[in-house]
């Protein structure tokens, strides 16, 4: 297959914001490629080689690139730095430059997909000490036989930024729907869920049809997307919603992990997906010695704790084990115990689809405590006043609140789903209006001032899970000190971005754009209805989105969470709704 038909591809898909016209497009480019090619294309269009998990990366800094464009241009490398500078996006640059380019190449050779594929993942496994020359010569040598579309695409998958704006919800739908299978487009993405492959999947389903789809497991060694807890404003709507009874745990501020055991190798995943095992060396050791089977995939949370007193640490101790040196320091000076409370796999049986009390009997079963690894605390209810004194319990003991879990028939293990089978219910939640939210930064404001020299504020989003967009909600500008504000522009180095991108829906200017990465903890008094900010705006009258009224960074960066796991507009809609009938006391909401 050529390139220039994914490159094309690439170009019809920026032309539109529309998630409709993004699917047909690329259902349509997918329907005719070979099983592998899809593979590959798919991880492409997301600006990867590899799946979400494997961390390898190409590596390539903007110099590097800005280097390959110009060796293979032979134009001036000061008219291409300007060039640059007034654009921005490498990608532009690449195109331009490859349509002045001085020499037309007579000994030029159409690029293949084959040959991308390998001269990038030449790319990725460069090391050494002549890495950066070897990547540059690899990346000039494609650039050199490409047209300007295939050079602004080849620029931007270095980066990693591809500015098409197909999320993996997308390319999910398309892929239904280029093989016939609209109808069972759940069981699509639940095998996503389960295997985190998006490439995989689509190979298998090129090839075997939903057949093959079906066949795709929970796997030791290949990280499962974390289920995911909703929220209700009080224990009543809690208790009715789960039917009456649940199971409570308390709610552990730490870091989630999702262990993988085989036999002696454990590997530890975030939540992220990426292998934090070198940072919990001695949570490995627990669950070597803990576990008497040969295989499973457990989940818990890693919180810091105090080993004279035995009492729970502030989530920040934590976040002192994700360092990459001085790791044998660091688990002396900030240890952890870790809580498990669920189980997709143990030996050879699934346990995803289990109810929820069965899978953590299955775990219990296999499990010896001790004290750095225990069970989280539960108990299953089926009274107010019992689930009240829990709750109070979970508080004094140093827990940010806790979460209710379905112990219905149908409690199974939802992967990578955000749902009412579990129901997070936290101490900020009671009384005011007050609420946590995670939220990206897609938008920086220079500082004046006192702020002279750093960023003034940020523009903060939520994403729309179905509409695959995020979209803002607010200008923050409190809750930063002096250290953080040093930090950012570091923090969010990488993710520039030269106009708003591609998949942010926004009324608002800002200095600076970003491509969203970076998700921060937000407080706020009020939600209100906005005119100017585009959050929920698909769930509100037409003209409306929300915005959060007085937002202030809790000093939290949720770094274990991705961009498109930030508070959604759903989450949204229904805190603003529950505000309004606290608000109300008891009317209607206010729409
Ligand atoms: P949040 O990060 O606020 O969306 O809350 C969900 C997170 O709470 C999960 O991803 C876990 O990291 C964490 N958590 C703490 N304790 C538990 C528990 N007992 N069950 C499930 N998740 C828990």
């Amino acid at each position: 297959m050529l390139y220039s038909e994914l490159a094309s591809t690439y170009d019809r898909l920026e032309s539109t914001s529309s998630r409709l016209e993004m699917t047909s497009i690329l259902a349509e480019f997918y329907r005719n490629l070979e099983p592998s090619e899809l593979r590959q294309v798919v991880y492409l269009t997301q600006g990867k080689l590899n799946p979400d998990y494997v961390t390898e990366k190409m590596g390539m800094a903007d110099k590097m690139i800005l280097k390959a464009v110009i060796d293979a241009s032979r134009l001036q490398d000061r008219y291409v730095n300007d060039l640059w500078m007034k654009e921005g996006d490498l990608g532009s640059v690449a195109e331009r430059v490859a349509s002045e380019r001085v020499q037309t190449n007579l000994f030029s050779q159409p690029l293949t997909l084959q040959r991308v594929v390998e001269n990038l993942r030449g790319i990725e496994s460069a090391e050494g000490r002549n890495s950066q020359t070897k990547k540059i010569r690899l990346l000039t040598s494609l650039l050199h036989d490409a047209s300007p579309l295939e050079a602004r695409y080849l620029c931007r998958t270095v980066t990693g930024r591809m500015r098409v704006g197909a999320a993996s919800m997308t390319i999910l739908d398309a892929l239904a729907s280029a093989f016939g299978v609209k109808e069972d487009r759940e069981d699509v993405e639940r095998a996503f869920n389960v295997s985190s492959d998006i490439g995989f999947v689509a190979e298998r389903l090129a090839k075997d049809g939903i057949e093959g789809v079906h066949g795709i497991e929970v796997q030791v060694g290949r990280p499962v997307r974390s289920m995911l807890a909703e929220r209700l404003p009080s224990m009543e709507e809690i208790l009715e919603k789960l039917g009456g009874g649940c199971a409570l745990e308390y709610k552990y501020d730490g870091i989630r992990v999702q262990a993988h055991i085989d036999n002696d190798k454990v590997t530890l995943y975030s939540r992220r997906l990426e292998d934090l095992t070198a940072n919990f060396p001695d949570v490995v050791e627990s669950l070597r010695e803990a576990f008497s089977g040969q295989e499973a995939i457990l989940e818990g949370e890693c919180v810091p704790v105090d080993l004279k007193t035995g009492k729970l640490l502030p989530f920040q101790e934590v976040a002192h084990r994700r360092r990459k040196f001085g790791m044998e320091e660091a688990v002396k000076e900030y240890p952890v115990r870790l809580f498990l409370f669920d189980c997709l796999k143990i030996d050879s049986e699934d346990l995803t689809l289990r109810p929820f009390l069965e899978r953590r009997k299955a775990m219990e079963s296999k499990i010896k405590v001790t004290d750095s690894l225990m069970f989280s605390h539960m108990q299953v209810v089926d009274e107010l006043s019992q689930a009240e004194l829990f709750f109070e319990n979970a508080l004094a003991a140093g827990c940010e609140g806790i979460m209710a879990k379905s112990i219905a028939e149908g409690s199974i293990y939802r992967t990578g789903n955000r749902g009412f089978l579990w129901i997070k219910y936290k101490k900020d939640y009671r009384g005011d209006l007050n609420d946590s939210f995670d939220l990206v930064v897609v938008g920086a404001y220079t500082g004046k001032g006192k702020r002279k020299g750093v960023y003034g504020a940020l523009l903060m989003a939520i994403y729309d899970t179905e509409a695959g967009v995020f979209q803002t909600l607010c200008k923050l500008g409190s809750g930063f000190d002096d250290a953080f504000l040093a930090e950012l522009p570091g923090m969010l180095e990488g993710h520039q971005s030269p106009s708003p991108p591609s998949h942010l829906r926004t009324r608002m200017e800002a200095d600076h754009w970003f491509e969203p990465a970076v998700v921060l903890e937000v407080m706020g008094a009020e939600i209100s209805l906005s005119p100017t900010h585009t959050a929920a705006e698909g769930l509100l009258p037409e003209g409306s989105g929300l915005a959060l009224r007085f937002p202030r960074f809790t000093g939290k960066v949720r770094d274990d969470k991705t961009a498109e796991q930030a508070t959604t507009a759903n989450e949204l809609i229904s805190m603003y709704r529950s505000q309004a009938t606290m608000v109300d006391e008891g009317s209607s909401a206010k729409f």
